[in-house]
């Protein structure tokens, strides 16, 4: 295609794997770690030989092992993407992975360091005007909610000939300063927890069911009583821009920077659960799939045939982030404990076919 390489380079989705530490529980387990960082961009498998042919090396744009710190993962994960937003470019920075695998850790830290990374730009440049807006979502079960107002009725999608799919009634608010700015995210994931907290008696009441039923003590490490499991949460920056050049012309420009922490990726479809976890995986998470999809297809050799992002809320309403004038960065983390060996396989396939 003309535009060269370049071009092709740009658009590509930046992928990463981010492997964390044993947890507390995973050491008192005397877990194993099954998984090696070799270089800045392979991972090996090095657990006990495994009975099906399965890869032994990953490799991606960078990998971060288990002594990397957030920053470092920002650095050289995301901050490219997330600095495009500063000269009008959509920008959006995923994390990817099962639950407790790291994505709230990671997408916290690397939020701070580019809403840091962004101010520093303001301040650097004084003869731009800036204004800043924040919104946040949370989707579940295909219900959009408000998480700056979390009382509110569930949010509708309409469709606008210019701006695309938009979140009607959606809450945004100008922030002042970065401190305001963590603030306001420091109110969303609060509200966040709160959405939470308020389903947990449906899905205690769903698992003891699922127990008596089952007859299955052992509760999943699904974390099956947090819905954040279950949720996508997006944190939007609107960047606005203005420039009053010598010439007397304004250049002006609107991108969005999408921070997105998805629903645990067991809730994707290839999920080889069974048992109790079979009944509660047949609540496959669309929204979670149909990324998926979208992304696969995004960036397969040709970008052509239908992207299906109107078949899920999520991909609605990130479809403007996700295609055209869009940059990506999806962080994918991983527990590197041989007893999640196949949720982690499950991940490094997702990134590899997500690169
Ligand atoms: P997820 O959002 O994927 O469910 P979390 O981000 O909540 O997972 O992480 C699960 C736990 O592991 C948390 O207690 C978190 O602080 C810890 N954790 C995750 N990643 C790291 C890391 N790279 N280093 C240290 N602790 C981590
Ligand atoms: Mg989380």
């Amino acid at each position: 295609t003309p535009g060269g390489s370049s071009r092709a380079k740009e658009e590509k989705i930046f992928v990463t794997v981010r492997v964390r530490p044993l947890s507390k529980k995973e050491l008192t387990l005397k877990d194993e770690v099954a998984w090696e960082c070799a270089d800045s961009q392979t991972i090996l498998y090095k657990g006990p030989p495994q009975d099906r042919a399965a890869p032994t090396s990953y490799t991606f744009d960078k990998v971060f092992g288990p002594a990397c710190q957030t920053d470092v993962v920002y650095e050289e994960g995301a901050k490219d993407v997330a600095m495009s937003a500063l000269t009008g470019i959509n920008a959006t920075i995923f994390a990817y992975g099962q639950t407790s695998s790291g994505k709230t850790f990671t997408m916290r830290g690397v939020a701070e360091s580019a809403v840091n990374d962004i101010y520093r730009h303001i301040d650097n440049t004084p003869e731009s005007e800036f204004v800043i807006k924040i919104s946040a979502m949370e989707i579940y079960n295909e219900i959009v909610k408000d998480l700056l107002r979390p009382d509110s009725a569930p949010l509708r999608l309409l469709d606008d000939p210019e701006k695309g799919t938009i979140v009607e009634k959606l809450q945004e608010e100008i922030v002042k300063d970065s401190q305001h700015l963590r603030h306001l995210i420091s109110i969303c994931e609060g509200n966040y927890r709160v959405l939470s907290k308020k389903k947990k008696w449906i899905v205690i009441i769903t698992l003891m069911a699922f127990q008596m039923i089952a007859e299955q003590r052992q509760v999943g490490e699904t974390a099956l009583n947090d819905t954040s499991s279950r949720s996508h949460q997006i944190i939007r920056l609107t960047l606005e821009s203005r420039l009053h050049e010598v010439s007397g012309c304004v250049k002006s420009f609107v991108a969005n920077l999408n921070f997105v922490d998805l629903a645990g990726s067991e809730r994707a479809a290839q999920t080889h659960a069974i048992g109790a976890r079979l009944k509660e995986g047949c609540h496959i998470n669309r929204s979670l799939l149909t990324l998926t999809t979208v992304i696969r297809k995004l960036s397969s050799e040709k970008r052509s045939g239908h992207i299906p992002y109107r078949d899920s809320k999520l991909t609605r309403i990130l479809q403007l982030s996700l295609g055209g004038n869009a940059r990506t960065a999806i962080i994918c983390t991983m527990s590197p404990a041989l007893t999640h060996v196949e949720q982690s396989r499950n991940t490094l396939f997702f990134a590899t076919c997500a690169k």
